[in-house]
């Protein structure tokens, strides 16, 4: 699934070929993503994009018309960018070509993803956006920040941490390597952290984020490649995925559990509560 890290790559991926661009065409071949296609997208010729900014996993591309396409990639999308004339694949589902002489080609073979079209002056306030938490790698987000937002919460701190509310954008294999990273429980109750855990784990949460944006990044020009998907990163993991294997730090067999229906991995003694 595109987690923070791909949706930062892909911003930085097609915004050199997208900013500036006018739309020339725009094709829907199929509109019936988890939320419909807004039937504005067809009529968007002759508008310019002139940025693309990223909130959570959504993607903002803004135009001059005080209009914004508002993107998700869901659990399987991915935009890349190709000649017009190039042969749809299956699952391709939308086409905006540009003045630049590409074309932006949204694909997603299980369609939860989504492409609206919303006005500028209503993004802030946009049901899907309104009510998300800081952005992980901006100042805002801080021990301090993430202690307050967990008081009084008696859940298990790696659930809390994959709440929107709290922080956006720590998906399921972030939120176990951050906290092994910081060494962390990841059952620890999230009231129960400390200000010095707190600030821990902040700094964890924005190296493990970096780390993985880095790596996408050699993955750029995967955009312009007509085959190519762009690659979800194969960053080192330290204990997610591992059950039973040895930490990689004191050789301890990394334990498994399902919290908050999420498999969790943690090292046992590296993770003390
Ligand atoms: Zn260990």
């Amino acid at each position: 699934m595109p987690e923070l890290p791909e949706v930062e790559t892909t911003k930085l991926g097609i915004s050199p070929h997208v900013v500036g661009g006018k739309i020339c065409e725009v094709i829907v071949q199929r509109s019936d993503l988890r939320w419909p296609v807004s039937p504005e997208l067809g009529e968007m010729a002759g508008v310019v994009f002139v940025s693309v900014k990223r909130r959570s996993k959504y993607l903002l591309l803004e135009t001059d018309s005080g209009q914004v396409v508002l993107v998700h990639l869901g659990m399987s999308g991915s935009l890349r960018l190709v000649p017009p004339a190039e042969e749809w694949r299956k699952h391709d589902h939308i086409g905006i070509t540009l003045s630049g002489g590409l074309q932006l080609r949204y694909h997603d073979p299980r369609r939860f993803g989504l492409v609206l079209v919303v006005p500028l002056s209503e993004i802030q306030t946009h049901p899907l956006l309104k009510n998300l938490g800081p952005e992980p790698l901006e100042e805002g987000f801080t021990g301090a920040h993430l202690h307050a937002a967990l008081r009084g919460k008696t859940i298990a701190l790696k659930v809390a941490i994959m709440d929107a509310k709290v922080v956006v954008g720590v998906g399921n294999i972030y939120a176990s390597e951050s906290l092994f990273r910081a060494g962390i429980h990841p059952r620890l109750p999230a009231e129960k952290l400390s200000k010095p855990k707190a600030e821990r784990l902040v700094a964890a949460i924005k190296e493990v984020l970096t780390e993985s944006i880095t790596q996408g990044g050699t993955t750029l020009r995967d955009f312009l490649n007509s085959d190519g998907q762009p690659g979800y990163f194969k960053q080192r993991l330290f204990v997610y995925g591992r059950k039973g294997e040895p930490c990689r730090v004191c050789e301890t067999p990394i334990s498994h559990a399902v919290l908050g229906q999420r498999a969790t991995f943690w090292c046992a003694v590296c993770q003390r509560r």
